[in-house]
């Protein structure tokens, strides 16, 4: 087993690695930017390492990451989730430098990190996928082209993009025309690769999931899936586990497509392959995520497995414990992302000083945290503060454990998304698990909370007491 894993990321994904490592008894190094020198995670790790220049670029420059693993004699990287952890070049390097990568091979990142080479693939070897054009599109003629063939509404995809971005909707020719150009330069901008495709765009459809774990002896698992559908501009919001609409049938048979396609593409490690499931429950494969996900702590609490321990076996070389029999889903598990952002100002995100922090406890809960009282929440980053997610027996306790929790977090001093994401436990029909992708368009009413009492104040005074507490 390793001694020593350099931890190539920062935040909640952060501690959630070392907290891992801690577990196994393998040291745990960070790297951190001037920016980011006050952040929990640091002091959560056994060694941390100040990288320049910040904010973002010390988290990305893979020759400065991979030269500070070798010098403080890290025998392998764990990138978490964004920054490198799918660059193939980053994993390239370590296979290089002889220094272990914590995922999947270069060859299967760099396959995967496009979405159009991975669904030509995918379609070549029979696996579904939505209807679209069969490459890149080149002109706004070739684009119009296939929009009468396919018909509208479509869907603008870069092929390099992710997180929800490079994604645009065209309901008809005219508007087909105009984000054409508009999605070939942010394409450009953003992912340096001005590459884009179309796709027929899928009504009212589910995000499913499925999380896999393969190791280097050809053995593979499925953890069932999970249902990402609560969504803000294809941003995941909230995720379930497992999914509401899968009988089991239909689970097994997504799972083991999962499977072939990780055998397809000699894929090891964890990875999520991505489909999207239209309303007369027909599937078709969307991306594969190369990567440990932000949304894994759902397929934990309802399996028991860990994943990012099954990540840190399985790139050490050793030979995946559990059999797809062994994969036991029992109850029911919500994740709700904290942001920093203020809903009722479209979203805005909210840096600032944190000037109280109570998180939640009891029975079914789970925080997954970045941030703490007097911290300043820092512009530069991704405003996400903390992870809850809440486990029960069926949907309906999941679901009011969820809202419980979040009537007791305590997050004051900057905005977040706490209200909002509380107005979605309560309504009806999320708790019904009537809900898709377009759950969030279609009830703009969630945003109308201030004229629900807000809870957090019947709680203010324990946060109070406990800041009081921990500052003697
Ligand atoms: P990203 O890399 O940003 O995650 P995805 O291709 O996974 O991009 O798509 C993100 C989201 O966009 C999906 O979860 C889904 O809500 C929506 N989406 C993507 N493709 C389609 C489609 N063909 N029809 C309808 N919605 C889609
Ligand atoms: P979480 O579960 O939120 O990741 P912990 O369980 O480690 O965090 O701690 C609970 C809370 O205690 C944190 O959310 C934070 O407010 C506070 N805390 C823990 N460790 C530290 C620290 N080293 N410095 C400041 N505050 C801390
Ligand atoms: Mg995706």
């Amino acid at each position: 087993m390793f001694t020593k894993i350099l931890i190539a990321n920062r935040g909640e994904i952060a501690t959630r690695i070392i907290r891992a490592c801690k577990e196994m008894n393998i040291r745990s190094a960070v790297i951190y930017t001037e920016e980011d020198s006050t952040a929990l995670y640091i002091k959560k790790a056994d060694e941390a390492y100040l990288v320049t220049p910040g904010p973002i670029e010390a988290y990305l420059n893979i020759h400065r990451i991979v030269d500070i693993a070798q010098k403080i004699r890290a025998d392998a990287i764990h990138p978490g989730y964004g920054f490198v952890s799918e660059n193939p070049k980053m994993a390239a390097l370590c296979e290089k430098k002889g220094i272990v990568f914590i995922g999947p091979s270069s060859d299967a990142i760099a396959l995967m990190g496009n979405k159009l080479k991975a669904r030509q693939f995918m379609k070549e070897h029979g696996i579904p996928v939505v209807a679209g054009s069969d490459g890149p599109i080149r002109s706004e003629d070739e684009a119009l082209m296939w929009g009468r063939k396919i018909g509208y509404p479509v869907i603008i995809k870069a092929s390099a993009g992710g997180g929800g971005r490079g994604l645009r909707i065209a309901m008809n020719e005219h508007e087909l025309r105009r984000y054409y150009y508009l999605a070939v330069s942010e394409a450009k901008k953003f992912f340096d690769n001005p590459e884009v495709f179309i796709e027929r765009y899928i009504a009212k459809p589910h995000h499913i999931e499925v999380q896999v774990l393969a190791d280097h002896q050809g053995n593979a698992v499925y953890l069932g899936e999970r249902d990402c559908s609560i969504q803000r501009r294809h941003q995941k919001i909230i995720e379930i586990a497992p999914s509401l609409i899968l009988g089991d049938k239909k689970r097994k048979e997504i799972g083991s497509l999962a499977l072939k396609i990780v055998r397809l593409v000699n894929y090891t490690n964890a990875g999520t392959v991505e489909f999207i499931v239209d309303s007369s429950m027909r599937h078709y494969f969307m991306e594969m995520n190369t990567r440990l996900q932000v949304e894994h702590p759902v397929t934990e609490a309802i399996t028991g497995i860990d994943i990012v321990k099954k990540q840190i076996e399985i790139a050490a070389g050793l030979q995946l414990s559990i059999r797809q029999r062994d994969v036991d889903i029992r109850g029911n598990a919500i994740e709700c992302r904290l942001i920093a952002e203020d809903p009722q100002n479209g979203f805005l995100p909210h840096g600032g000083r944190i000037t109280a922090y109570y998180s939640p406890g009891g029975i079914g809960i789970r925080i997954d945290g970045a941030v703490y009282k007097d911290y300043i929440v820092p512009d530069y980053y991704d405003p996400l503060l903390a992870k809850l997610t809440a486990t029960g027996s069926t949907w309906e306790e999941a679901v009011d454990r969820a809202r419980r929790a979040l009537d007791e977090f305590v997050i004051r001093g900057i905005k977040t998304n706490i209200p909002y994401l509380r107005a979605i436990m309560q309504n009806e029909d999320f708790r019904k698990g009537y809900f898709d992708t377009e759950f969030i368009d279609e009830h703009p009413d969630l945003l109308d909370y201030s004229n629900v009492a807000d809870p957090v104040d019947a709680v203010i005074a324990i946060a109070s007491a406990i800041s009081v507490y921990e500052g003697m």
